[in-house]
């Protein structure tokens, strides 16, 4: 089956004309499918091209199949069920300034962070340009009810964006079209491990999206102690590519640092942080590490943290110590996923 959401409202255009329907009808069919509507109530539409259509195409790939609310805030998450049966995971914030969605981009993750359980069984494969609108459409739908629709999407659920790089520019594309969800680029981030020439690629799309990088060293050797992608692209390489893409674009970029301890928290390490990231117009959001059951890392008490925040600062960097959300519906990256399958292969 092929997905309508992986297509543009000239294509639809086109695949209306080779079947020799009206062009009006496919910005009929566009807005149902942005919608999230099924065949049957696309009510402007005549029956035998709904079932035409339904014969080769999908509406949306992304399947909500199941939805948790925190008792502690009002974040969700939610486990997606794709066509081929692989379950990726989003999580739902409601923050003052709107309802910000996680996507995920790859089915897995093949960077191998070593605080990650996204990581820990490899890449399944690529999500498509329209699993991953499919996931903003889904939770819409759901969200519709409450009057509310998603406002913000930052791509930081499993996988590595710019590992997936047609794909997720074409999204981006798509997401912003007038005539789609038509959702400012302003109000996405796309977040990445440090893949330098892609990064350099990336900043000439004319793409206006807030870039951030998961740094979580302030050189080299501790990078390459959490992060493999760090044989790959010396740190100095990745500031340079911030530094590009805040030239190219004119947006400030985040820089996000999880803080491990024993291992990067240390008050020397801020001063490094803050000398490599000199002149650079960023603002840093520190993580306490979420810790992962599989692994051995753990996150430093609140004291150290706040101590790293300050002595940022007082080296001239922003700085904020991100809010832990959702803490009892295992909002960080790949946990739900994971815990799902190993029940299932348990059962
Ligand atoms: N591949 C992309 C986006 C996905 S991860 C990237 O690497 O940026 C989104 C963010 O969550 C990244 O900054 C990642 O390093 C961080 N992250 C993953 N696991 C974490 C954990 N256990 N605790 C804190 N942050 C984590």
């Amino acid at each position: 089956m092929r997905e309508l959401l992986n297509l543009t409202l000239c294509e639809l255009e086109e695949w209306m004309r080779a079947n020799d329907q009206p062009r009006f009808r496919a910005k009929q069919l566009y807005s149902w499918v942005i919608s999230g509507t099924p065949f049957e109530e696309m009510h402007n539409l005549p029956k035998a091209l709904r079932e035409r259509l339904a014969e080769e195409w999908v509406v949306n790939p992304v399947e909500i199949r199941e939805a948790y609310r925190s008792r502690l805030d009002e974040t969700e998450k939610y486990l997606y069920k794709l066509p081929d049966g692989n379950l990726i995971e989003g999580v739902l914030m409601r923050y003052h300034h709107g309802d910000t969605l996680c996507l995920s981009t790859q089915v897995g993750c093949r960077m191998g962070c070593r605080f990650c359980a996204s990581t820990l069984e490899g890449c399944v494969r690529n999500l498509t340009p329209g699993e991953m609108l499919g996931q903003i459409v889904a939770v819409n739908r759901r969200l519709r009810e409450a009057d509310r629709r998603v406002h913000n999407v930052v791509l930081m659920g499993s996988g590595e964006p710019l590992d997936n790089y047609e794909n997720t520019v074409r999204f981006l594309r798509l997401l912003n079209a007038p005539e789609g969800l038509n959702l400012s680029l302003r109000n996405v981030s796309l977040s990445t491990c440090g893949l330098v020439p892609r990064m350099l690629q990336f900043a000439k799309e004319g793409l206006a999206v807030t870039l951030s990088i998961s740094l979580h060293a302030p050189n080299d050797e501790v990078r390459k102690r959490l992060m493999p992608v760090a044989n790959a692209y010396p740190i100095r390489e990745v500031v340079a590519a911030l530094r590009n893409y805040v030239e190219k674009t004119g947006r400030r970029v985040i820089v996000e640092y999880a803080l491990v301890k024993g291992v990067n928290c240390a008050p020397g390490q801020a001063d490094e942080l803050a000398a490599l990231l000199k002149g650079l117009i960023c603002h840093v959001n520190l993580i306490p590490l979420n810790a992962v059951a599989e692994r051995d890392l753990c996150p430093p008490d609140r004291r150290e943290v706040e101590a790293f925040q300050h002595r940022l600062e007082h080296r001239g960097l922003s700085a904020t110590i991100r809010r832990e959300m959702g803490a009892d519906i295992q909002g960080a990256c790949g946990q739900l996923r994971r815990s799902v399958l190993q029940a299932e292969s348990h059962a």
